[in-house]
């Protein structure tokens, strides 16, 4: 691994490129950082290499999906064996994989009674908010301040707000995370202040207006919720007749195999899925309660008689329950069944080695997390909340990441870091080698 400045012509060569095809040159705007992005071309376990051949540990791990790092052979494996089993890989019929899938998730999922299949985290919350809408015929949302669901309109709001529009701390106020939000969106979502009593307050001040409480139980896959504040929001949601969402589209399968609601020991009536189930495909799961997932059942409970499609509700997408991403999905699950645990004890150990080599360095450094994901926050504070987390020292720590990919550690810059099943002892030696380098150079 070099430990000097990297060449990387050929990613900015490529950038340019980019720029005359893509706005700002890039497919998704987290992908932009400046002054260009690296483009990656291979990918092997723990490791990627841009188009220049320099080598990287990936801690991105495409968000988080790749929880067994890149090119696993048992996925390849998986892919050609369905290939030659089935012939094709898209039926757009019912299929049996469908329901083994379904099963498997159940087995993790205690809370999960019956599912629907999405093509992406997105589609999950979305969908799941439509579930809350119809059963409640609620039609406002509760989410909570710096929490993400996805990119449309109903959640893109005070995702990562400015604190001077921002609001009081103990009432947030709704503040558009994009162009192109129209006031009354800003109406229709009510913000919760996370890990604070004072949003139940605002859930009873709005009981009959809010169908749905959606959190993700991890803000934003690193800061937990507390166990009481949890607890608490369970038993006020049932009370007030709100649907809880678990947005565990970031924390299935990557904290416990049953997600965070395994580890809070909470029951969401909704949870929605995505990332680390498709294995590095797009994919995503609502899945919970019975009488709520029927509201979208084309056919009677009782009767089976087919139902008027204006009284369901509506649910549809091409490819939905792909056959070829659930076989991946499936697999991944289950090797995953047997090597979590494993995962789980090296990211500790990472955790630990950074949390030293700070200290030795006299740079206040906390990794904030559960499971196999956490962020390094320098701050000397509890991080209990978004509020909490833009007061660390944001400024040292792009400079470590800028440094960071010189050395061969690829995140995007101030993302949190995502392990696999790939990343094993010599990664994380590498990994405090790179480290140690780049505090040296401060
Ligand atoms: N919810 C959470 C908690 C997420 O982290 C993400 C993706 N970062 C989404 C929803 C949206 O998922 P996708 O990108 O698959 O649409």
């Amino acid at each position: 691994m070099s430990h000097v400045k990297l060449t990387t012509e050929k990613s900015a060569h490529l950038y340019e490129s980019a720029k005359r095809v893509m706005p700002g040159g890039v497919t998704a705007n987290i992908k932009y950082f400046p002054p260009y992005p690296l483009f990656m071309s291979n990918g092997a376990g723990a490791y990627l290499t841009d188009v220049d051949g320099n080598e990287y540990i990936d801690y991105l791990l495409s968000y988080g999906s790749l929880m067994l790092g890149h090119g696993h052979p048992e996925i390849a494996d998986t892919m050609q064996s369905h290939i030659n089993n089935h012939g094709t890989w898209l039926y757009g019929t019912p299929h049996e994989l469908e329901i083994t899938f379904a099963e498997k998730i159940k087995e993790h999922f205690p809370s999960i009674e019956l599912l629907r299949y999405t093509n992406s985290g997105t589609e999950a919350t979305l969908l799941a908010l439509r579930f809350a809408a119809t059963y409640t015929g609620k039609h406002k949302i509760a989410k909570f301040e710096g929490h993400y669901h996805g990119g449309y309109n109903e959640v893109l709001l005070s995702v990562d707000p400015e604190t001077s529009d921002a609001g009081q701390k103990e009432k947030p106020n709704a503040v558009p995370s994009s162009k192109g939000i129209s006031p009354s969106q800003t109406e229709q979502t009510i913000i919760l202040p996370f890990n604070d009593e004072a949003a139940f307050d605002i859930l009873k001040e709005h009981a009959n207006e809010i169908g749905a409480v959606l959190i993700e139980p991890i803000q934003g896959g690193f800061i937990p919720a507390e166990h009481g504040f949890m607890t608490k929001l369970r038993k006020i949601t049932e009370e007030l007749n709100i649907v809880l969402i678990f947005d565990e589209v970031k924390t299935g399968y990557r904290i416990t195999l049953g997600g965070a609601q395994s580890y809070y020991n909470v029951e969401p009536d909704l949870t929605a899925l995505g990332k680390v189930i498709g294995g590095g495909f797009p994919m995503g799961v609502v899945g919970g309660k019975k009488e709520i997932l029927m509201e979208s059942s084309p056919i009677d409970n009782i009767t089976s008689e087919p139902l008027n499609s204006k009284d369901v509700l509506f649910h549809s997408g091409t490819y939905n329950g792909h056959p070829m991403i659930l076989a991946v999905g499936l697999k991944t699950i289950e090797i995953l069944e047997e090597e979590l645990e494993t995962v789980l004890n090296r990211t500790e150990k990472l955790k630990t080695q950074l949390e030293a080599l700070f200290y030795t360095k006299g740079i206040p450094m906390q990794t904030v997390g559960l499971g196999s994901v956490f962020n390094m926050v320098l701050s000397e504070n509890e991080i209990s909340n978004y509020r909490d987390y833009q007061e660390s020292d944001f400024d040292t720590r792009r400079k470590i990441d800028k440094h960071l990919l010189d050395e061969g550690i690829y995140s995007k810059p101030m993302n949190r870091y995502s392990m696999s099943i790939s990343h094993r002892d010599k990664e994380i030696e590498k990994t405090i080698a790179a480290f140690k380098n780049v505090l040296n150079s401060l």
